[in-house]
């Protein structure tokens, strides 16, 4: 299953900059992202092959504001609001000033970019970001956007498995919940 190819890449992304930048639980344990120049080298890790050159810290920090806001999407589709996401996708899409337009560079065939005319980085990956939300929640597929139902973690994911049944965010944490359940039925 999947959207098209650019908007899966896109979404890829977002799950990548929530996880990462994020704080909560992951697979059981308490995360903190990464500061400073960590942080930096992480978003430089997920945006690539994208940009050609490292990320600097404020940009990361500005991008660390905009996977805040894309977890709350993430958060409602989980919670059955599908409404209560495509607000804030409509709204991200307006202070990102996102805006569909042709471009060609680097030997690529032409393709879709969406950032508007003044953005910052990160406001232009996030008007890029917000876009491929609004592809996936605008379409069949719109509550494909998970957060992991494990105990002690709230990493999200996107489901493109064929009938939609994913429930955690990695087999780490499906496997934690297989391993718990086993011994329950055993005790
Ligand atoms: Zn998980």
């Amino acid at each position: 299953m999947n959207f098209n190819s650019h908007t899966d890449l896109v979404v890829a992304v977002v799950v990548q900059l929530v996880n990462a930048l994020t704080a909560g639980e992951a697979r059981g344990r308490p995360y903190t992202p990464p500061q400073g120049e960590e942080l930096a080298a992480a978003v430089t890790g997920i945006l690539r092959p994208r940009p050609p050159r490292e990320v600097s810290v404020a940009e990361a920090a500005e991008l660390t504001a905009y996977a805040q806001e894309f977890r709350a999407v993430f958060e409602a589709v989980a919670a059955g609001d599908v409404d209560a996401a495509a607000e804030r996708v409509n709204r991200l899409l307006a202070e990102t000033d996102a805006r569909p337009h042709l471009a060609r560079h680097d030997g690529e065939p032409w393709h879709l970019h969406f950032h508007g005319p003044n953005g910052t980085f990160a406001a232009d990956w996030a008007a890029g970001c917000a876009t491929g939300l609004a592809v996936v929640l605008g379409g069949e597929f719109h509550d494909r956007l998970g957060v992991c139902t494990a105990p002690r973690c709230d990493r999200v994911f996107v489901d493109t498995s064929r009938n939609g049944t994913r429930r955690f965010c990695s087999t780490a944490c499906q496997n934690r919940v297989k391993t718990a359940a086993f011994r329950a039925r055993r005790a």
